[in-house]
């Protein structure tokens, strides 16, 4: 596959796509044990009046079943432990630590209701590292953030949505697919509910400005076909992927963790990563009656694809 940087080992790149499989059908699995009633789901009515006040989807304080969120931790520690071979000691810690806290139910609590500074506390009290305890989180509420995906972005049309963050779930995008198979668009990708959504490639994703001057594009040596979209206003970023196959079927966590360099290269510039765990709406919930900022044509001039190598990464 040639969307990996092009010094990624082949054993890494096939190593990257299968843990990509392995989750795809670890969440389907958990998606069809049934986490949620039906009747969970909000009216088409609802849907699109959150939707234009700005207003994420995935409703609140719904719990998923106690069955299918254990049965999502014992698929999710099976894969960990397949794919951080050399992590089974800080695994154990972790799987000790959630048994403590009261079982997946007590964390996908923390997780789902937006309680980030909550887990972390949980994780650092027994002695979860940081970096370890998120990535678990994440995925933990992947698939029942996914299973309201599959059923509400139907109510999301095109032109609906103009925001940088997730219109299902509030989260801010781990990645910007640039689809080859549609004039380059940009869509934005979100790690904690799979979905998609498309959004303007001359706005900044997280400020919304369209200010050009403000905007810059890095490129990376080695990382053909690959981009940074750096904001000088709000000081944030996105990696973006120029994609050859059809982006629904782009294997987006496996190409989000094959390019960590990137998110060095843009720290290096001064650039900063936004915490997986903040999501727009859970920060500044908007006001009744919030307007989207209105859609402006995009302009001719925009910067060409690989742009100045202002970013590097040896
Ligand atoms: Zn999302
Ligand atoms: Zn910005």
């Amino acid at each position: 596959m040639d969307i990996f940087p092009s010094e990624t080992e082949s054993s890494t790149e096939a190593e990257l796509l299968l843990l990509q499989a392995d989750l795809q059908t670890w969440i389907d699995q958990v998606c069809d044990l049934g986490p949620y009633s039906e009747q969970d789901l909000p009216e088409a009515a609802e849907c699109r009046a959150r939707l234009d006040a700005g207003v994420p989807l995935l409703p609140g304080g719904v719990r998923p079943s106690r069955a299918a969120a254990q049965a999502a931790l014992q698929g999710l520690m099976k894969l960990l432990r397949r794919y951080l071979p050399d992590s089974t000691q800080a695994l154990d810690i972790l799987e000790r630590s959630v048994a403590e806290a009261g079982g997946a139910s007590a964390l996908l609590d923390m997780v789902l209701g937006g309680r980030g500074n909550a887990m972390l506390g949980w994780a650092r009290r027994g002695g979860v590292a940081d970096d370890l305890a998120v990535f678990h989180a994440v995925l933990l509420a992947r698939p029942f953030r996914t299973w309201f995906a599959r059923r509400l972005l139907r109510h999301v049309e095109a032109g609906m949505w103009s925001h940088g963050y997730c219109p299902l779930c509030g989260h801010w995008p781990s990645l910007g697919l640039l689809d080859g198979q549609e004039d380059g668009r940009r869509y934005l990708w979100c790690q904690h509910c799979g979905s998609q959504w498309r959004h303007p490639r001359l706005r900044c994703v997280f400020c919304a400005t369209e200010d050009q001057s403000s905007l810059s594009v890095y490129s990376v040596d080695g990382l053909a076909g690959w981009r940074i979209q750096g904001c000088g206003g709000c000081r944030r970023y996105v990696k973006e992927v120029r994609l050859q196959q059809r982006r629904e079927d782009a294997p987006c966590d496996a190409l989000r963790l094959g390019t960590l360099a990137l998110d060095e290269a843009a720290m290096d510039v001064g650039l900063l990563r936004e915490s997986p765990l903040i999501a727009h709406h859970e920060r500044e919930a908007p006001p009744l009656g919030f307007h989207a900022p209105s859609l402006r044509k995009a302009s001719h001039n925009e910067k060409p694809l690989d742009g100045p190598m202002t970013g590097r990464c040896q």
